[in-house]
């Protein structure tokens, strides 16, 4: 029988750098921006390179300037899917009404449409930060996939923790944590329960969790790297290709610049790895993409949810 290799997708939350700075409560300027400047540049070489297909999932206000629909319009030419990350990026996105949450989705259509010629038949929301009336509203609309669930209860205690440090130092942040029982959802793709997101239901769309280990559930993604430092993170890393049969593994456009490359914006951030040299982040991570790919059929979320479409 011919071997093969089980499916995986590299997604890419393609945050502004205006998203850091407001969920570090800080002012957002209307300067260029370094993540779609020199970034998603960056990114866009790297994975033609390694020819590898992701899915890069963009907020609608991102896509007001013509420079910047023209940097996802050449990702979709590329190959790569381009999902919805909402519009405005509501860190707290499941508080929002639902009549908000549904003007951010639809919002974000008409700007993808726009720019790229289909709406989206996939979404992410900000921070992971989803909820039952979100995936009702995505059901009804026809989404293939939703990709927000993280099947960790470290995330959620990772946003207590960064909650409490942003009030002690005086300031507020949207960033709330995602709810609890997301930690215990399934690892792999399923059909979700429409009133319960994180257990398996009858729901048509599919969820794609983000990748976590088996047993203890660390998050399996880029930031991990600069959280959990090389050497720890590379355990991670073997102990998850060895042992995991599906991959949905998180970058973000910002692990692909630094500090010294941002100026006056990013004097006051403190995102993790954010002061590592951006080369340095570059050789790792095409290291382990080149890993993953060796490990894994990389494809679109998209793609990746088709073929689990029915199979949970
Ligand atoms: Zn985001």
């Amino acid at each position: 029988m011919p071997f093969s290799k089980p499916k995986g997708a590299i997604t890419v939350d393609v945050d502004g750098f205006w998203t850091y700075l407001q969920s570090y409560g800080l002012d957002t300027p209307d300067h260029a921006d370094p993540i779609y400047q020199l970034a998603l540049p960056r990114m866009a070489a790297l994975l033609s390179e390694l020819d590898i297909r992701a899915t890069f999932f963009v907020l609608g206000k991102d896509l007001e300037t013509s420079q910047n629909q023209d940097l996802i319009r050449q990702l979709s030419n590329a190959g790569h899917e381009i999902g919805s990350h909402t519009y405005h990026h509501y860190l707290n996105f499941r508080h929002l009404s639902k009549e908000e949450m549904e003007d951010e989705i639809a919002q974000t259509e008409v700007a993808i449409e726009k720019c790229v010629g289909c709406k989206p038949v996939g979404i992410r929301a900000p921070g992971w930060n989803c909820d039952e009336t979100m995936l009702q509203l995505l059901e009804a609309r026809g989404y293939l996939y939703d990709s927000s669930v993280f099947p960790s209860p470290v995330i959620w205690s990772m946003k207590k923790v960064y909650q409490s440090i942003v009030r002690l130092q005086g300031r507020k942040t949207a960033n709330t944590p995602t709810p609890f029982l997301h930690g215990f959802a399934p690892l792999n793709p399923y059909n979700p329960d429409l009133n319960a997101i994180w257990r398996r239901g009858k729901g048509r769309i599919v969820e794609l969790p983000v990748s976590a280990t088996n047993i203890l559930r660390v998050p399996y993604y880029s930031t991990f790297y600069h959280l959990l430092g090389q050497r720890s993170f590379d355990c991670v890393d073997r102990r998850y290709r060895s042992t995991r049969d599906y991959l949905n593994f998180i970058f973000h456009p910002i692990d692909f610049t630094d500090r010294s490359e941002c100026g006056a914006l990013g004097k006051d951030l403190s995102f993790p790895g954010f002061s590592v040299p951006w080369k340095k982040k570059y050789d790792y991570f095409s290291e382990l993409l080149r890993a993953l790919k060796t490990r894994y059929e990389l494809t679109t979320a998209e793609e990746l949810a088709r073929s689990f479409s029915g199979k949970s």
